[in-house]
């Protein structure tokens, strides 16, 4: 959403989320007094489809491997993949106190739209600020029993959705998920330089689908052409690279609810790299 023409820089009298709202005036969501939260990590994508919630899900599992305890807010609302992935059909359960996350059977707490649903298949044709309205709910209704690492599947794009998002829970790093593409094109920056407006470090960035590897001889192929990763990460100053390739098995361990089954240790690097980050400490 662009600054008004009637703007005077005073956002304590105006209501707009634009991206120029001063740090100040944002007013951010307040976590369930029963949850404990210790770091909070979004997956932005430019567009949908280029395997954000896969990036999302491999990379809790990751840090599930090295002994933290995790847990996924699912921010995309009218696209939420990750009860799926997880093999989670249920219901989530609510009481005076808040709503209860499901958990998977790694052991990850998971909250998403879905889960709210009468029907996982029903679609959710909610307008913007319902839509916005839930994910703060996710935050500060939902009960997240201590968590060391929750992740973030955000919203597409760079629409007023995800600009809520970042207003509303405070969010200390981001990765940026992204196809081959996507990094020749202009759509993946807008993504990066929305966070840097909100003052979001972008901690990492991940090709999806970057390569083919040869079952047999294991060679690599960029059916894409060049990668241009490094490129894009050198430009926008991001010191975290990371890729997964095409790899039909991740497809269909994730469509049978096996995500955590996956194995493959791409993103290993890159969670490593989230555990020694230390800004906006708390
Ligand atoms: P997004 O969250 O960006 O909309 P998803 O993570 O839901 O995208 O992925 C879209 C589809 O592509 C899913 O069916 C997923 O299983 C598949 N997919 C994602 N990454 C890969 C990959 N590296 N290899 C094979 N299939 C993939």
């Amino acid at each position: 959403m662009s600054v008004s023409e009637n703007c005077d820089h005073d956002c304590a009298s105006c209501g707009e989320s634009c991206a120029s709202r001063t740090a100040a005036a944002i007013q951010k969501e307040k976590l369930n007094e029963l949850s404990t939260v210790r770091k909070v990590f979004g997956i932005v994508s430019g567009k949908g489809g280029v395997g954000k919630s896969v990036i999302t899900s491999l990379l809790t599992c990751a840090m599930q491997k090295k002994g933290f305890q995790t847990a996924i807010l699912d921010a995309d609302i009218t696209g939420p993949s990750i009860p799926k992935m997880f093999g989670i059909h249920t219901r989530a359960q609510a009481d005076g106190h808040g709503i209860y996350p499901e958990m998977s059977e790694g052991g990850t707490q998971i909250m998403s739209s879905n889960l709210l649903l009468e029907n996982e298949t029903d679609p959710v044709i909610w307008r913007g600020p319902v839509i916005a309205g839930l994910v703060k709910q996710f935050w500060s209704d939902v009960i997240w029993n201590d968590v060391d690492y929750l992740f973030v599947d955000m919203p597409p794009g760079t629409g007023d959705v995800p600009l809520t998002v970042f207003q509303s829970i405070p969010v200390d790093g981001i990765i940026i998920a992204a196809s081959p593409q996507e990094l020749v094109g202009m759509i993946v920056a807008k993504a990066v330089r929305m966070a840097y407006e909100m003052k979001v470090p972008v901690l990492g960035i991940v090709e999806n689908m970057s390569y083919f590897e040869c079952p047999n001889c294991g060679e690599k192929h960029f059916i894409y052409g060049d990668s241009h990763v490094e490129d894009f990460a050198a430009q926008y100053c991001i010191d975290n690279v990371a890729r997964i390739p095409i790899d039909p098995s991740i497809a269909a361990m994730c469509d049978a609810g096996q995500v955590e089954k996956i194995e493959g240790n791409w993103l290993d690097e890159l969670a490593d790299a989230l555990v020694n980050f230390t800004g906006n400490a708390d």
